[in-house]
């Protein structure tokens, strides 16, 4: 069967730009608004060689109560327990934020295979980003930028490793 993958972050680092070029469709909205991806997307998508089932999640958030945070959550912790690997983004211009620190602690906490993502690196803006997510403890982040296409070589062979 494909190998799975489900794309997680906090909102607004470019989960949905990253699915939409890996899907090779427009099928999720990219916003400024955190948290407009409300629905589970899926597709099956190509890089290189390698084909393989993609989640898009709404953003990371803290569950309170029967909220929409609650669903977004819930929709997220469902894609990862689905997921055979976790495609979690940082925003590497914005840096490891509090937020990106707490989810990345419950993601190792499930014991997936986490491929942590420091997006929008390109130019030079991300760089201080990329090395700020080593403190992550997930490994050795892949700067990427979703937007412009850049990184997309170093996903694939971080996905090749869990194919
Ligand atoms: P999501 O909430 O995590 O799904 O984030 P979106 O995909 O909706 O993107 C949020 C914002 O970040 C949008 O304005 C995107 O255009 C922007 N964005 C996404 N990827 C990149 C990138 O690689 N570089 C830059 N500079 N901006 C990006
Ligand atoms: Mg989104």
């Amino acid at each position: 069967r494909l190998l799975v993958a489900a794309i997680v972050g906090r909102p607004n680092v470019g989960k949905s730009t990253l699915f939409n070029r890996l899907a090779g469709r427009r099928i999720a909205i990219v916003a400024d608004t955190p948290g407009v991806t409300r629905d589970r997307q899926e597709a099956t998508a190509s890089l290189g060689d390698l084909s393989f089932r993609v989640f898009d999640t709404a953003g990371l958030e803290e569950a309170a109560g029967d909220s929409t945070e609650a669903r977004m959550r819930a929709q997220t912790d469902r894609a990862v327990a689905d997921a055979d690997v976790v495609l979690f983004l940082i925003d590497a211009r914005a840096g490891v934020t509090p937020l990106d620190r707490h989810f990345g602690q419950a993601l190792r906490a499930t014991r997936k295979p986490v491929i942590l993502l420091a997006n929008k690196a390109e130019g030079r803006a991300g760089e201080a980003g990329v090395l700020e997510a080593y403190s992550l403890g997930l490994g050795e982040p892949v700067a990427l930028s979703a937007e412009h296409g850049e990184g997309m070589v170093d996903l694939l062979d971080a996905l090749l490793a869990h194919a």
